[in-house]
């Protein structure tokens, strides 16, 4: 039996769910098919970060602020628990002072909100901070924290209720000419497709993937149990290394400085591209890393070194009850080696969506609404 729908999207991660909310907002009848029985690629295994401020100025940050804001709207939509406590960029070395100073001074003019605080009206923002030796932070209201195993639980079901998506988990698209679409045992009919496949180069159109730019990065995570006593991390915190990782701060004259003493004092974190970043569920669990592994082959095991690694730096700015970890876990998420991201049409109708790098939670609902106005649904 043959099935149909206006738009078909491929794939269930946060991408797949974005462009479905698009689509389906619009009116039209949407039909998304996810390989697994519940998505279990990058968006399920991130910190939930909705992080701006992570984004260069101009188009990319333009791009992320739509996309907040539309998951704010769809969070209360959908009556989905969130934290909107923003974000702190803390210096304990004068080298970080100085990025995030500069950086301070340049933010307006370059369309962020932000501001240097020092130390006393730093440690006001987040008890969570070690107090010694801290210089200052860089203080930002923009940036929100999901629960990644919430959302992606949940935002399905709140599209099948609110707009009849219909959702196919445990079905694999191999196979898509216009307007037949082969998923799994199943024949579609759909006058559009949006392929939303993550890392998977390997099923549908493996000939573009192949010389598209495209690589895999393996990131390790850890989470703690449940802090004691409702004991609360305030905003998600960010350190020195985060300064020299995100693009946002190149335009700093400083980073130079900065990044020469991390490669010569601490070349571990230079190795395994540490990036310490603390986040905190609804359940009071830290969620702490992560490490970058670039390259198409995923090493299947974590490395304890890395676990170790992350846990020395975040431990030199995080002063939280208990740093017992409960839970390690790795993600992979695909990367384009020169762009943000990746969105082709590889026939009429057709539009893949993928490779947003490390920062897909927070691009995605913004990259939805862009492609579906670029496509003309
Ligand atoms: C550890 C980690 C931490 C991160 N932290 C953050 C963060 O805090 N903030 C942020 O903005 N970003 C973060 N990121 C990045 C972010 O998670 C990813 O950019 C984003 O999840 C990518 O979403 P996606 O939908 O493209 O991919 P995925 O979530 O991997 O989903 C792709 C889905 O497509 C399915 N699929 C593929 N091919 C087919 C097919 N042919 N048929 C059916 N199904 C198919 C797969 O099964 C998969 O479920 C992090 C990533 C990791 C790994």
């Amino acid at each position: 039996m043959e099935r149909s729908a206006d738009v078909a999207v491929i794939g269930g991660g946060i991408l797949g769910l974005a462009h479905a909310f698009a689509a389906a907002k619009l009116g039209k009848r949407v039909v998304l098919f996810e390989r697994s029985q519940r998505a279990s690629g990058a968006s399920v295994r991130n910190f939930g970060m909705i992080w701006p401020i992570g984004q260069p100025h101009g188009e990319m940050h333009v791009l992320a602020m739509r996309s907040r804001n539309i998951w704010l709207e769809l969070l209360k939509q959908a009556l989905l628990s969130y934290s909107a406590a923003g974000s702190l960029h803390v210096a304990y070395r004068d080298d970080e002072a100085a990025v995030l100073q500069e950086f301070a001074e340049l933010a307006a003019g370059l369309g962020y909100q932000c501001q240097w605080l020092d130390t006393t009206e730093t440690l006001k923002r987040s008890g969570a901070l070690r107090p010694d030796g801290l210089l200052g932070g860089l203080w930002s209201d923009s940036e929100i924290t999901v629960d990644p195993r919430l959302i992606l639980s949940s935002l399905p079901e709140f599209l099948r209720e609110r707009f009849g998506v219909q959702f196919r988990y445990g079905t694999v698209v191999t196979w898509i000419e216009l307007p037949r679409i082969q998923a799994g045992a199943e024949f579609w009919k759909a006058d559009c497709a949006i392929v939303c496949n993550g890392d998977d180069f390997e099923t549908l159109y493996p000939e573009h993937f192949a010389t598209s730019g495209v690589t895999r990065v393996k990131l390790q995570m850890l989470r703690t149990y449940p802090q004691p006593d409702g004991w609360l991390l305030g905003p998600a915190l960010a350190a020195g290394l985060t300064l020299h990782f995100y693009p946002t701060f190149e335009v700093c004259s400083t980073l130079p400085v900065l990044r020469r003493r991390i490669a010569e004092e601490t070349p571990e974190y230079d190795r395994w591209h540490i990036h310490g970043l603390v986040s905190q569920t609804a359940q009071g669990e830290l969620t702490l890393g992560d490490s970058h592994e670039y390259g198409m082959f995923v090493d299947i095991f974590n490395k304890v070194e890395i676990d170790e690694v992350m846990l020395r730096y975040v431990s030199t700015f995080l002063r939280a009850p208990d740093l017992t970890i409960a839970q390690r876990w790795h993600g992979v998420y695909a990367k384009h080696r020169e762009k943000p991201y990746l969105s082709f049409s590889p026939a009429d109708g057709i539009r893949i969506v993928t490779a947003p790098g490390g920062s897909g939670m927070t691009l995605s609902f913004g990259l939805g609404e862009k492609t579906v106005q670029e496509m003309g649904l």
